[in-house]
């Protein structure tokens, strides 16, 4: 693995990795991909690994006899075993999902069922929530962070508690440890906020939750993809992630979870290939994580997503991080430089990823928007399925732009020139 740092010029050869962003014009421009926040671009290689397996590999995983589907299921697990590997963990801590989404709430229904007394395991008691106790989130959350956890009380009569974000938009281990009590059951937070770039002390929060016994689940969405990851040294029970933001396919995520606790968490879906026993009135199920494969699997999906990451180690997770800390950096001193723009979240100096959301005075986001694309500039508009977190901002919606390894520091500049005349539109 190279350990020299990125540079431009490096950028701009792996870009040709990606015909997406070397091909497309809009509006007559040069495409300047920003939105590596919401999803990120795929290189060839990836597209291909999908093209080649379900043209040459396809079969049914886990069922078959036949060389087809003992191949297909080698593949399919093997690429378990590639994203798990990357995110420092064994092959038996990683439940396929849809997404990051799915992921939590498979943990939100596997816990009501949990309380209700369902769906075979007996080691279920750290899962069962009821009146007397509390789950905890915090106002940072994108909102895959926080309906699974509103409808989990809703369902079991738990409170929920969430913990407020600072002068700054950032979940601070002080304010955890004044949020949680004895009766906390769960602590679920962001690594990353997809709204400012921050990033949380995973390991301080961590340690609050351990101190009262509670359980801890990391949205590691906007963190898995953007630096060196190990869940099990970062010491959260469970994680999820998507691979749609880590140059993967969409339509896979995956939820990590401590193998003896997948083990005693109920499952969710139910049905074909998670069994080992099925009679008319009961079934008996397989341990995890194929206890959580209910059904066909996304197996093409899966095998390209392990050769994403594939990818991503050939160039080095530590190289990526630090070319987007320093594209963050460009990108949070150039917005502040520019009148009437304001900076969401930490200062410039403050550690964040390459990404920033930002209001104009006076401009809606969705016409920053739409003037930054009429110059090939794709950002994100909107509330990013964070209302909280922008209410408590004081506002309903910001521009975000967001970087990945194909992003230059022209790209930047560019983005920051067209952004400098948009108050200029209005007046
Ligand atoms: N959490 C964060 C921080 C995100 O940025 C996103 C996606 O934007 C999600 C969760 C949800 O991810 P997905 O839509 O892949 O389930």
């Amino acid at each position: 693995m190279p350990t020299t740092p990125l540079d431009n010029e490096q950028v701009l050869r792996l870009k040709q990795d990606f015909p997406l962003l070397t091909e497309s014009q809009v509006a007559g421009h040069p495409l300047v991909y920003l939105d590596t926040g919401a999803t990120s671009q795929v290189p060839l290689a990836v597209a291909d690994a999908e093209r080649d397996f379900t043209l040459h590999h396809r079969a049914a995983v886990h069922r078959g006899a036949h060389t087809l589907a003992v191949e297909a299921t080698d593949l399919f697990e093997d690429a378990r075993a590639t994203i798990a590997h990357f995110v420092g963990a064994d092959p038996y801590s990683l439940v396929w999902t849809s997404n990051a989404t799915e992921g939590l709430n498979l943990l939100s229904y596997a816990m009501s069922n949990a309380t209700a007394g369902s769906n075979g395991s007996e080691n279920a008691e750290r899962f069962r929530v009821g009146p007397d106790d509390e789950i905890v989130t915090t106002q940072a959350e994108h909102h895959a962070n926080l309906i699974p956890w509103q409808e989990l009380a809703a369902r079991t009569g738990a409170s929920l508690r969430v913990v407020p974000v600072d002068a700054r938009g950032l979940i601070t281990p002080q304010a955890v440890a004044d949020t949680v009590s004895e009766r906390t059951k769960l602590v679920a937070f962001t690594h990353v906020s997809n709204v400012t770039g921050a990033i949380t002390d995973v390991q301080a929060i961590v340690g609050e939750a351990q101190k009262i016994g509670a359980l801890t689940v990391l949205d590691a969405c906007q963190s898995v993809p953007h630096m060196p990851i190990d869940f099990p040294a970062l010491g959260v029970d469970f994680a999820v992630f998507s691979a749609h933001k880590m140059l993967g396919p969409t339509g896979i995520g995956a939820l990590y979870g401590r193998h003896e606790l997948l083990n005693a968490l109920p499952t969710f879906l139910t049905g074909g290939s998670m069994i080992t026993e099925v009679t008319t009135e009961h079934a008996r199920y397989l341990d995890s994580p194929v206890r959580f494969d209910a059904g066909t699997q996304r197996i093409s999906q899966a095998v390209a997503w392990a050769e994403a990451v594939r990818y991503l180690q050939a160039i080095g997770m530590g190289r990526i991080e630090a070319w987007e800390a320093e594209l963050g950096r460009q990108l949070a001193r150039g917005v502040t430089e520019i009148n009437g723009v304001r900076l969401l979240g930490p200062e410039p100096g403050v550690e964040r990823v390459g990404l920033v959301s930002i209001d104009v005075a006076g401009v809606h986001a969705h016409d920053v928007g739409q003037l930054l694309d009429a110059a090939g500039i794709a950002v994100r508009v909107g509330h990013h399925c964070a209302q909280p977190l922008h209410r408590e901002l004081g506002l309903t919606a910001s521009t975000r732009a967001s970087t990945y390894l194909y992003n230059t520091t022209d790209d930047v500049d560019r983005f920051l020139d067209e952004l400098s005349r948009v108050r200029g539109y209005f007046r």
